[in-house]
């Protein structure tokens, strides 16, 4: 396979510390680049930093500090994890807050191309497209749109689905120069700024946690395609499946959350990236400390295989079908365990385990 991929992973508000369902996303768009670069892809990560956010605003607020400085130091704990997960560091790193003036250019064309309207010193998105694209009901998308931070109650909206793309400051919050007036960009625009900004009108591979399919995945791609007229906007995606705990997902609001620095407290990061990487990338799970033995003694078995002298049966690419067979990461293991020697070593090196 030969060709580049550009990659984008929406990343993280840095307003908490990475908990489970966060790190999930970065190591499995990490295995994905991995795999990719081992068929000969050149690929290029960007993961942008969400840090022009309501909920970091109100975070920062609390703990008495300017919310840049404060994003600074969860941002320097959140890239300590992922090293310690083995997440290669991206590329492109785009912080939202520099990219303000290309989401006023990003508003000018969807102003022009009569997707958006100006409206009480904010411009918004017509939401149409995006409830069209996420085949989902328009009720449902109302509700979620409600538990994303959607205002749909904005009187400045023609309809509730309607999503600023830049939209005038409160008392307290940052706000930039714009034609329409001082304001901020809206969270879906800032993930398109970026996006477009970085790799032009098209990409091909978005990540993100499966929460975001709807509303801020679907926003960004109708957004840009709105804006440039290159359909489609990603080639393909990839939505990792929800960490669970107790059956509910892991959300900061719901206080449910378990912390990848805990566990990394407690095992090597390489047992924490098997515990997420072996199983089913789509699937959501729930997550039990016998999981993580489980996962200790899966990465023991795989590198007491890497340490045979040789392979028996299929080998390396047998091990190598199975990952590119939809990263399917399960029977990539358990083959690379049967067959040992180099494949299992193969194995241990592209998913860097
Ligand atoms: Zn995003």
């Amino acid at each position: 396979m030969v060709g580049r991929a550009r990659i984008y992973v929406c990343g993280v508000t840095p307003y908490d510390v990475t908990h489970l369902g966060h790190a999930a996303t970065f190591v499995w768009v990490d295995a994905a680049e991995r795999v990719l670069r081992r068929l000969g892809v050149q690929t290029e990560v960007c993961r942008n930093v969400t840090d022009v956010d309501d909920v970091l605003f109100d975070a920062a607020t609390r703990a008495g500090a300017h919310y840049d400085r404060f994003a600074a130091v969860q941002q320097f704990h959140f890239e300590r994890d992922m090293d310690a997960l083995g997440v290669r560091r991206p590329m492109h790193e785009p912080r939202a807050h520099t990219y303000v003036p290309q989401v006023v250019e990003l508003a000018s064309a969807l102003l022009e191309a009569g997707a958006a309207y100006e409206s009480g010193g904010g411009v918004y998105f017509s939401g149409a497209p995006a409830l069209e694209r996420s085949g989902i009901f328009r009720d449902e998308a109302v509700e979620l749109l409600r538990q994303n931070g959607g205002r749909v109650d904005d009187p400045n909206k023609r309809d509730p689905l309607d999503q600023a793309v830049w939209q005038p400051s409160v008392e307290g919050e940052p706000a930039w120069p714009s034609p329409w007036g001082p304001g901020r960009p809206g969270w879906h625009a800032e993930c398109t700024a970026m996006a477009l900004s970085t790799y032009g009108p098209a990409l091909d591979l978005h990540a993100g946690g499966a929460d975001l399919r709807f509303p801020h995945h679907a926003y960004e791609a109708a957004q840009a395609e709105a804006a440039t007229g290159v359909t489609p906007f990603a080639r393909s995606w990839l939505h990792v499946g929800t960490v669970r705990l107790g059956g509910e997902k892991m959300a900061k609001s719901t206080g449910n959350l378990v912390f990848v620095s805990d566990l990394l407290g407690q095992v090597d990061g390489r047992v924490v990236r098997t515990l997420l990487l072996d199983r089913a990338w789509a699937t959501p799970w729930d997550y039990a400390p016998q999981l993580l033995a489980r996962a200790a003694d899966r990465l023991a078995a795989l590198h007491a295989a890497a340490g045979q002298p040789h392979s028996t049966g299929a080998g390396e690419a047998y091990v190598l079908d199975a990952l590119v067979d939809d990263l399917d990461v399960p029977t990539a293991i358990d083959r690379a365990i049967d067959a040992g020697g180099s494949a299992a070593r193969e194995l241990v090196q592209v998913l860097a385990l």
